[in-house]
């Protein structure tokens, strides 16, 4: 690949999850992309948070909307940078609790033709199971409503990303989506998740394997010699467990 690529990541932490910045920032710098050139969008509500005075951290307020729309609602708060955004090669969402744990390069850059310009992960919970297992929303009033049958894949929507273009796309159409079920008091089963697993059926995109998206003390044979992006167990006692960090 010639030359340095320009690549956004996109972060939120508000309230309790900037416990997991300053560790994921460490890691990303260290292995993801590290050829590239790298900024970090970190939507947050906290005053200060770590590098925040370097110059590939950009901090952008965002008030704690409370669970589920601290994270239901990120299309809409990628789309607030959506004029910069504009400006960088390729557009990466991490979850807050993750961690690099070995170099991730260009491998996982999705081609625009091959693959829609558009990169997911696979949900670890699911990767040996059949479609109509899968959490998907059944609800037929959803516009992430999937008919039982359909789809050949769950992504777990902790790590994705695409050519600028092809995500920008994605958040919008998916905004748009949520807002038309928010407008019904729909809100889709796994939120964000659901949204991204229906918008993928039927077109091209690159999928990542588990050793991408490796839950923290999990056992996948397949996959845990090369644990690439780890995902910090969040029910954990260090960091409080789910509803603390939600809270
Ligand atoms: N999130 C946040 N503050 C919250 C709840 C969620 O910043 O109070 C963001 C954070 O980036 C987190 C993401 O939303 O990684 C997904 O939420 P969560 O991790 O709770 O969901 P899950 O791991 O179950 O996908």
């Amino acid at each position: 690949m010639a030359g340095k690529l320009k690549i956004a990541i996109l972060y939120i932490c508000t309230g309790k999850y900037t416990i997991f910045w300053k560790d994921f920032y460490k890691s990303s710098q260290k292995y993801f992309l590290k050829k590239h050139n790298k900024t970090y969008f970190v939507f947050t509500d906290s005053k200060h948070i770590n590098y925040e005075y370097k110059k590939n951290v950009k901090k952008i307020f965002q008030k704690k909307l409370g669970w589920p729309f601290d994270t239901l609602m990120r299309f809409d708060m990628f789309l607030s940078q959506k004029e910069e955004l504009k400006n960088f090669d390729y557009l990466f969402f991490c979850n807050a609790n993750l961690l690099f744990k070995k170099e991730v390069k260009e491998e996982i850059l999705p081609d625009k033709y091959a693959h829609g310009g558009i990169v997911v992960a696979q949900h670890p919970g699911y990767y040996n199971k059949i479609n109509d297992e899968f959490p998907y929303d059944r609800n037929p009033l959803s516009t992430a409503y999937i008919p039982m049958g359909e789809g050949n894949v769950l992504c777990a929507g902790g790590f994705n990303g695409g050519g600028s273009t092809e995500y920008i796309n994605m958040c919008e159409e998916l905004s748009k989506n949520i807002h038309t079920d928010l407008d019904k008091n729909i809100i889709a089963l796994w939120h964000d998740e659901s949204h991204l697993n229906k918008y993928i059926i039927g077109k091209k995109y690159r999928i990542l394997p588990c050793n991408y998206l490796y839950p923290e003390g999990w056992n996948l044979p397949e996959y845990k010699k090369d644990i690439k992006i780890l995902i910090r167990d969040k029910a954990s006692k260090k960091y409080g467990g789910h509803s603390f960090l939600r809270s």
